[in-house]
C-alpha cells in the first residue's frame, strides 16, 4: 500500500496528515516540504512581538513519531504523473500514492523592486530577515495596505519605527468591508501615527546613500530604511497544469475537495478552489481557519470514502492591528451598507450584512468576538439576520 503523499507540509498539510490519524487512516502517510525548517505556523509571523522570535511549531519531532508519519523536508515535488501515480521530487525520487493531497499553499507576490532592505513576509525566513533589519530601523515603508501590511504597521509602531503605508486605492479595505469601515481602518492607522499615503502608487524604489527613496505617484518622495512589500499572493500551478489538473484559480475541486476529474487527486488550504454549495460556485479562500477545516475534510474523505461529507464554509479570517482584533465572517456584498452595532466603552463593534430575503450572509467584529461566533453560527444556520442584530444590540447595553 502507497498511502497517502501531501505536497506540502504548512499549515493544510500538516493538519491534513494529523486529521488523517484522528479519522482512523492507518495507512502510510509522508509529507513533502520544500522548507528544510521543522512546519511553524504563518499568522504569528506577522503579528509576534519583534522582542520574540515568530517561529511557533505546527508540528514537533515526538509527534511526527507519535503519528507514525514520514516527513521529507527540503524537498520539492516537481512533477506529478495522474497515470502512474507518482509524484516525483526535485532529487528525482518517485514516490507512489494511493492518494494525492496537494498542500502548496500560495508564495508572496515578489517586490518589483529588488535592493537591500526591500521584503516580502510569507516565510520564517522572510520574518527573521525583515525582523533583524528593523531591529536598526528608524522608519519603515510599507507597500500594500492590505492584512499583512497593515499588521507589519502595526508591529513596527508598537516599538516606535516611523511607518509610512502605501497603497494605490484611496481607501485600501473597501475591497474587503466596503467604504465606510474601509476608512475606519484607515482612521485607525492614522491614529497610531502612520502616515498613510493612499490613492498613489510607488513609481520606483532604490536605494542610495543607504537610505531607500520611494518616488510616489505623487510626486513626494518617501525615504526609509527598510521596506516591506505585501502585494499578495501567488500560486504556483505549472506543474499541476503540466499533469492535466483542472487549473484556474487553484486547483479546481469539488465539495469533497477531489481535483475535477481525478477521484484521488484531493487540493486543500490556499492553492485549492473548492465547489461552496453556499455560494453555488468555486472558491479560493487564502486564510488559516479554510485550510484546517478544509484538511480535516478531506482526510475524514480519504479514510472513510463511504461516508463523504462535503464542506460548505462559512469564510473566517481574523487580524491584529494596534488594540484591535478585527474578525471577518461569511460574505459580504459590498453594494450594500451593513447594519453597525458599536459600543464606546471598552471600543467594540459588529457589522452585519445581510441578503434581500433577510439572512444573515457576512459580518465584521472589532473587539467582539462572541459576536463573531453568533454571526458565524447565523450564517452557518440562515438565521434572519434582525435576529442576530437583536442579540448583539441586546449583548451591547
Ligand atoms: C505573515 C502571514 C500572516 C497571516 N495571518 C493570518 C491571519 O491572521 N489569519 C488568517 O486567517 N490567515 C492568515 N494568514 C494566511 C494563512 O497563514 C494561510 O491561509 C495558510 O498558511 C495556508 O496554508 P497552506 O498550507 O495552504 O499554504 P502555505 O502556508 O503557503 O504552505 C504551503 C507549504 O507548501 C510548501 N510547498 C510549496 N510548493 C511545494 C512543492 N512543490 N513541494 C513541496 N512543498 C511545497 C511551502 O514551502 C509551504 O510550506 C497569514 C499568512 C501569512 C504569510
Amino acid at each position: 500500500m502507497s498511502g497517502v503523499v501531501i505536497a506540502g507540509g504548512s499549515v493544510a498539510g500538516v493538519y491534513t496528515a494529523r486529521a488523517l490519524r484522528r479519522h482512523g487512516y492507518a495507512g502510510r502517510v509522508r509529507v513533502v516540504e520544500a522548507e528544510a525548517e521543522l512546519p511553524y505556523d504563518k499568522p504569528p509571523l506577522s503579528k509576534t512581538s519583534l522582542a520574540q522570535d515568530p517561529r511557533v511549531p505546527l508540528l514537533t519531532e515526538s509527534e511526527v513519531a507519535d503519528l507514525g508519519i514520514e516527513l521529507l523536508l527540503g524537498r520539492r515535488v516537481t512533477e506529478l504523473s495522474t497515470a502512474a501515480s507518482t509524484v516525483t521530487l526535485d532529487n528525482a525520487a518517485e514516490l507512489q500514492y494511493d492518494e494525492l493531497v496537494i498542500a502548496t499553499g500560495a508564495a508572496a507576490r515578489p517586490a518589483p523592486w529588488s535592493c537591500p532592505g526591500v521584503h516580502v513576509l510569507r516565510s520564517l525566513a522572510d520574518a527573521r530577515g525583515l525582523r533583524a533589519d528593523l531591529a536598526a530601523a528608524r522608519h519603515l515603508l510599507v507597500i500594500g495596505a492590505g492584512f499583512i501590511g497593515a499588521e507589519v504597521a502595526s508591529l513596527a509602531r508598537s516599538t516606535g519605527i516611523a511607518v509610512t503605508l502605501v497603497d494605490e486605492a484611496a481607501v485600501p479595505m473597501a475591497r474587503v468591508v466596503g467604504a465606510a469601515l474601509g476608512e475606519r481602518l484607515a482612521e485607525l492607522h492614522r491614529m497610531n501615527s502612520v502616515d498613510t499615503r493612499f490613492g498613489v502608487r510607488v513609481n520606483s524604489l532604490a536605494r542610495h546613500d543607504n537610505r531607500l527613496h520611494a518616488e510616489l505617484s505623487d510626486g513626494s518622495v518617501v525615504e526609509a530604511d527598510t521596506a516591506v512589500v505585501g502585494i499578495g499572493a501567488r500560486l504556483d500551478l505549472d506543474w499541476l497544469e503540466f499533469a492535466g489538473l483542472p487549473v484556474g484559480n487553484g486547483v479546481e475541486c469539488d465539495e469533497y475537495g477531489r481535483a475535477k476529474g481525478f477521484d484521488k487527486i484531493h487540493a486543500v488550504g490556499d492553492i485549492a478552489g473548492w465547489y461552496q454549495p453556499r455560494l453555488g460556485r468555486a472558491a479560493r479562500i487564502e486564510h488559516w481557519t479554510n485550510a484546517v477545516e478544509q484538511a480535516d475534510h478531506v482526510a475524514q474523505n480519504i479514510a472513510r470514502p463511504d461516508n463523504r461529507v462535503p464542506y460548505d464554509p462559512v469564510p473566517y479570517v481574523w487580524s491584529d492591528q494596534y488594540d484591535w482584533r478585527i474578525q471577518l465572517i461569511g460574505t459580504r456584498d459590498l453594494d450594500h451598507s451593513p447594519h453597525i452595532i458599536e459600543q464606546a466603552d471598552p471600543f467594540r463593534l459588529a457589522a452585519v450584512w445581510r441578503d434581500d430575503l433577510d439572512r444573515v450572509t457576512g459580518g465584521m467584529t472589532v473587539n467582539w468576538p462572541q459576536a463573531s461566533v453568533r454571526l458565524r453560527q447565523g450564517i452557518s444556520r440562515g438565521v434572519p439576520a434582525s435576529e442576530v442584530g437583536a442579540q448583539l444590540i441586546g449583548a451591547s447595553k
